[in-house]
Parts: structure tokens; C-alpha cells; sequence
């Protein structure tokens, strides 16, 4: 058994920035699936919302994450969010992060949807995330109290008599290993690979978010999957991400017939939240493909997209000259472990920052950029809360209990690769046809029904990929319980047979096999109000 101060799950901008400052105060590990570049941090394109324009920009970034989260964001977070960001982005720039400048030396900023003014800074055009993801970890490599260790899968949580002391890992020859720290932070990013369309790398298959609900903590909003409206498709292509910077730039949307649907949809058009584009694509694409058209733009547009132009020409496409096809794909999850602003899960010991956190910063749906933002900030505010290691978060109130089943951890024989391949393949295609962008009951419960029938085949064994199967195994029975409770249709979560929002918004929350649903700080009436004031103040 090893012994550290501090373990960090996770080596994206989140479990990089709480480690910068958990140095600070003692020995830290640091653990990551792959090699420490391999992250969703690393493939953000579009860049970073950020508001260095004082008072009144804070004020706007605060109203635009509320609009956009459709009621159910907690102010609280969001202003934290906003107001902290321009300090811990100073950080960044005096890390040496190199975001792209005008001919003068000042910052260029640009915009992306459901956003009032140009905020978003970038890096090397489109390659904000690795441009942050290199400096932070040229710091963090720097520092003596910090080890980094690659290639190391953490399969569960070590709790006693209530806490969390430790972990359990399985090492790069296949040894599992305990490790024992005061404080452990979850930092292992969202769960793309739930379902079959995602902008997400392998490694995103929310282990951390499973393995925390595994051992008894609460976790919250998980049928909130924001699906990015514009991810590349072309048949036997990735779901490479087509950014939202694209539409900030000028990119049109148009359908089959070669016509713009997005103005007929929402008043801002192309740059409308993520959630009302992706479903106009979905409907759209019912008569035919549906294309990204940047042909009339007066830009370099490759200089300005380096990265997606050098992907579009490996299938003979150019921004400037064709239409673009695009489908939405699972991109980010606004669900994850119930934290409070300091990153307290409901269990002593364990914290949660970033996209494996619930806030409510995000509410229903994120606004474009925050998520980078939202990791530097919060996985800062956690490692402060990890250095004075409190006791477990306060208890917000709760509401009516429903009662589902869990999982099993526990399986059958040891499967072939090949085995375990399909199996995660069936539970992917599954959660893309009855629980992606639209829907109801029927499907949900048949859903429900065919991923309890899988865990009589659940993958057993301690290879990493039956331990992401058994944890995306967790995740898709939790993400559609709350689905299937949440009779509404808000944000991300669309359910045809429930078109209408609850008059209130409300949280889903999820602890051991109880679903129950509280009450958000921003009930919808109260939220017009503020927000007009916000506006006229
Ligand atoms: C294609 C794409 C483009 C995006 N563009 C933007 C953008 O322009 N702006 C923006 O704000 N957001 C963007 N996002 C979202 C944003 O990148 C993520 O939400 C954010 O980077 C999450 O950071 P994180 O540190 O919480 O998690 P991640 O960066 O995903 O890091 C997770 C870490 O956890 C590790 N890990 C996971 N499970 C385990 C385990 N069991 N054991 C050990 N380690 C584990 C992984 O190896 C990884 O190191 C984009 C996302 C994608 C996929």
C-alpha cells in the first residue's frame, strides 16, 4: 500500500489545476488512463469563455450560463464561475498558455452560441485545449510534490466507516495497487462513450463518476447529456467536432433543399443554445443531410481552423469552398457526482471538480466554452476544500423518493476482447436510439429493460475495458432512471410525451438505487425577474 497527501483522478485542465495547488500543501498523485495528453481538455477546439471586461461583461457571462441552462442552474455556482474566471485565467497566461493575439499583442476573442458578446478566447486557432493542456502541464511536471503517473486505470474507491481513504489501481503490468491519501479528487472528465455518436476520446466512460455512486455517494442531473449539434458526418469518419466557433465565425446551417432552417427556429439563429440547434438538425436530417456552408465568409479560414481544415482535407472538403455534413454527437455531460461549490461529494474524503462534478453550474444545458472555465475554477476551489479536508457537503433538501434497481458489480466468467467489444457496442447503440436527443417512455422503459437483461452478461475481471463496461453499465441505468422521473422536457433532456417544463425547476438526484428530485435555486418565475434587472442594471 502507498501513502500520499493527495490523489488526483484525472489529468485534464481540472485534476491539473487542484494539483498546481495541492502541492502546495503535500505530496500528490496524480493518475491517468493513457498518456497524460489523452483528455477531453485536449481536444477542445473553440476555446474559453472568460470575462475580462469587469463588472458588467461578469454580469452578462452570468446571465448568458443562466439563459442557456433553461432554469435549472444554481446562481451561486454560475457566479462563482464568472467572477472567478478572469484570475484563474491570469494564472493561465503567467503559466505561458499562448492564446491567439492581434497584430497589437492584445488577446483575440471571439464568439459561439447563446453568448451576447465576444468572450471566447482561443489558441492556435482551434487547439485551445492542447495549447492549455501544455502549459499546465509543463507547471505541474515542475513541481517536486507532484508525481504523475500514466497508463494507470483507478477501479474503485477504498471507503471506511463511511469516508473515503483511498483507491484501488490498476497499474500499467496489470498489478492492482491500494493508495491512501487524506483527500481524494475525482478529475476523470464526462462519459461520451455511452453512446455510439460522441466527440469523446476512449477514456471518457465516467469510471469516476461510477465508481463514486458505487460507493454510496450521491449524483445528480444525469439525463443531462448536451449533444453538439455539429459533429462531422460522413460515413466511416469519426465524429470529428465541426466547432461552434464555425457558426461565431459566420458558418450558416443549411438542409437538403440548400435552405437556412435556423432563423424560422430561434432568434439567434445558427448561434442559438446547443440544445434547440442539435434537435433542428435531428429534424431536418429526416429530409436529407444537413451541412455547415462557409463558403461566403471573408476570412482565412485556414489559418483561423487549422486543425478541422487539415481533418476536412483527408476527405477532399475545404471550409471555403463545400458544404460541410454534420449530425449532432454526445459531447458533454452537465450531470455528474453532487458536489457543493467547494467540490464536497456527500461522502468525507471524496471531491469531485469539473465535468465529473454536478455544480449546477451548468444547469440544463452549458453554455458554449464554460466547461474548460469550469474546470480550472472548480478543481481550484477543491483543492482548497481538500487542503482543510472538511467533513462531507451540508445537505440541500430533498424531495419524493422513487426506488429503482442497482447493479451488480459482480459478473459471470471472464469474457473474450472480442466479447466485451460487443457488448459495450449493443449498450452504446442502445443509449443512442432511446436515450439520446428525443425521448419518452416507451423507449426509455424499453432501455431500462434491456440493460437489466445485460447484466446477466456482464463483463467480469479486472481488464480495463470490462471495468469501463461495467461502469458505462452503471452510468446508463442511472442516466436513464432520471430520464424516465424527470417528466419534462428541459434543457438537453427532450421528452417527446412531456413537451411542457415543470413549472419549478428541480434537480434529479440519484444515492444508492433512490431517485428523488429537489428544488433548483432559480424557480422560473423568480429567474425573468432577476434576469431583467441583470439586464438593466
Ligand atoms: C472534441 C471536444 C471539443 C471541446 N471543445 C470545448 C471548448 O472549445 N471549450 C470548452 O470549454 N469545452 C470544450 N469541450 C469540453 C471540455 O473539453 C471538457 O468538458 C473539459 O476539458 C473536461 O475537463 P476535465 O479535466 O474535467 O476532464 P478531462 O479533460 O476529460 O480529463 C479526464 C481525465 O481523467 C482520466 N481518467 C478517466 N477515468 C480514469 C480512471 N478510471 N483512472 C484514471 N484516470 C482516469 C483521463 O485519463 C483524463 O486524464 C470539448 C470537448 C470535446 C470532446
Amino acid at each position: 500500500m502507498e501513502l500520499f497527501d493527495f490523489v488526483v483522478v484525472g489529468g485534464g485542465i481540472t485534476g491539473l489545476s487542484a494539483a498546481n495547488r495541492l502541492s502546495e500543501a503535500g505530496q500528490v498523485l496524480v493518475v491517468t488512463k493513457e498518456a497524460l495528453a489523452e483528455s477531453n481538455t485536449s481536444y477542445a477546439q473553440g476555446g474559453i469563455a472568460v470575462a475580462m471586461g469587469g463588472d458588467e461583461d461578469v454580469a452578462l457571462h452570468l446571465e448568458d450560463t443562466i439563459t442557456a441552462g433553461d432554469g435549472l442552474v444554481e446562481r451561486d455556482a454560475a457566479a462563482l464561475l464568472v467572477s472567478a474566471g478572469p484570475e484563474r485565467v491570469d494564472e493561465l497566461l503567467r503559466f505561458g498558455t499562448a492564446f491567439d493575439r492581434g497584430a497589437a499583442g492584445e488577446l483575440e476573442r471571439t464568439r459561439e452560441g447563446a453568448h451576447s458578446l465576444n468572450r471566447i478566447l482561443h489558441a492556435q486557432g482551434d487547439a485551445t485545449g492542447r495549447e492549455i493542456a501544455r502549459a499546465l502541464l509543463a507547471r505541474v511536471r515542475g513541481l517536486k510534490n507532484v508525481e504523475l503517473r500514466e497508463w494507470t486505470t483507478t477501479v474503485d474507491l477504498v471507503v471506511e466507516d463511511g469516508s473515503v481513504v483511498g483507491v484501488t489501481l490498476l497499474e500499467r503490468d496489470r498489478a492492482l495497487t491500494e493508495v491512501r491519501a487524506k483527500a481524494i479528487l475525482l478529475a476523470s472528465g464526462g462519459a461520451g462513450q455511452i453512446y455510439s455518436d460522441t466527440t469523446n476520446p476512449a477514456v471518457a466512460t465516467g469510471d469516476g463518476i461510477a465508481m463514486a455512486y458505487r460507493a454510496g455517494a450521491a449524483v445528480e442531473d444525469m439525463e443531462f447529456y448536451q449533444f453538439h449539434p455539429t459533429a462531422f458526418a460522413m460515413e466511416g469518419a469519426p465524429r470529428y467536432l465541426m466547432s461552434e466557433a464555425l457558426r461565431g465565425e459566420g458558418a450558416l446551417m443549411r438542409n437538403a433543399r440548400g435552405e437556412r432552417f435556423m432563423p424560422a427556429v430561434h432568434p439567434q439563429a445558427e448561434l442559438a443554445p446547443r440544445d434547440v440547434v442539435a434537435r433542428a438538425i435531428t429534424r431536418e436530417s429526416l429530409d436529407g443531410p444537413v451541412s455547415l456552408d462557409m463558403r461566403h465568409v471573408q476570412k482565412d479560414l485556414k489559418a483561423r481552423f487549422p486543425g478541422i481544415s487539415a481533418f476536412l482535407a483527408g476527405y477532399g472538403l475545404e471550409l471555403a469552398r463545400d458544404l460541410i455534413p454534420v449530425r449532432p454527437a454526445a459531447h458533454y455531460l452537465m450531470g455528474g457526482v453532487k458536489t457543493d461549490l467547494a467540490g464536497r461529494t456527500t461522502l468525507p474524503g471524496l471531491f469531485a471538480a469539473g465535468e465529473a462534478a454536478c455544480t449546477g453550474v451548468h444547469g440544463a444545458n452549458r453554455l458554449a466554452s464554460n466547461s474548460l472555465l469550469e474546470g480550472l475554477v472548480f478543481g481550484v476551489e477543491a483543492a482548497g476544500a481538500m487542503v482543510g479536508r472538511g467533513t462531507g457537503m451540508r445537505a440541500r433538501n430533498s424531495g419524493k423518493a422513487l426506488s429503482v434497481d442497482r447493479s451488480p458489480l459482480t459478473a459471470s466468467a471472464d469474457e473474450s476482447a472480442e466479447a466485451v467489444e460487443r457488448w459495450i457496442a449493443r449498450l452504446r447503440e442502445l443509449m443512442w436510439r432511446d436515450a439520446g436527443l428525443l425521448r419518452d417512455a416507451a423507449g426509455l422503459r424499453r432501455a431500462q429493460a434491456e440493460l437489466r437483461a445485460m447484466r446477466e452478461t456482464m463483463p467480469a475481471g479486472t481488464a480495463r475495458r470490462a471495468i469501463e463496461a461495467r461502469n458505462l453499465h452503471t452510468l446508463a441505468e442511472v442516466m436513464v432512471a432520471s430520464a424516465l422521473g424527470r417528466e419534462e422536457s428541459r434543457g438537453a433532456h427532450f421528452r417527446l410525451d412531456f413537451p411542457d417544463k415543470w413549472p419549478v425547476a428541480r434537480h434529479s438526484v440519484m444515492q444508492q438505487g433512490r431517485l428523488w428530485f429537489e428544488q433548483g435555486s432559480l424557480p422560473a418565475e423568480a429567474e425573468d425577474r432577476e434576469l431583467q434587472s441583470l439586464a438593466h442594471s
